[in-house]
């Protein structure tokens, strides 16, 4: 089984150059250009590792970094053009375990890949599954909706 390595990152020419990387050094990349396009592709797929790019046409991805570190151990790699220390400084609060500043080594980041891949074993993340076992019941008229179960009944949910 190889890792999956999740990047999120708009710049495609940046993009193509992480996944062909990724790919060549043995792990299954896959990139997206915007925090929407990932998100709905970690709630259908496993990821080992994220490389996050910060600066993106729907927002920062901070955002998504505080979104899976509250609910995930999974490897994150901050890649970012914005050499700015109130941004890094931010990004290692939140919880990124690593943080390259663009334009950055190819080598070096697949090697920082390694080691921390090393590290975390082959924890797997989605967002899907930690939602689950979050188990939220939502209640509207006469119904109750388990997130555990994904039963919809009439009755009270327990
Ligand atoms: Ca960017």
């Amino acid at each position: 089984m190889s890792y999956q390595v999740v990047v999120l990152e708009d710049d495609p020419g940046i993009a193509t150059e992480l996944t062909e990387a990724l790919d060549l050094s043995g792990f299954e990349a896959r990139s997206f250009g915007s925090l929407a396009r990932i998100r709905e592709h970690l709630s259908h797929h496993e990821a080992h590792l994220l490389l996050i790019d910060l600066g993106l046409p729907d927002g920062s991805g901070l955002d998504l970094l505080r979104e899976v570190r509250s609910r995930s151990d999974v490897g994150i790699i901050v890649v970012s053009g914005i050499n700015d220390e109130a941004e890094r400084v931010a990004a290692i609060e939140l919880g990124a375990d690593d943080y390259l500043t663009k334009p950055f080594s190819i080598r070096e980041l697949i090697a920082r890949v390694r080691r921390l891949l090393n590290r975390s074993g082959n924890t797997a993340f989605t967002l899907t599954r930690h939602q689950l076992e979050r188990r939220d019941v939502y209640r509207f008229h006469n119904y109750c909706l388990d997130t555990a179960s994904m039963l919809l009944r009439s009755s009270e949910c327990n």
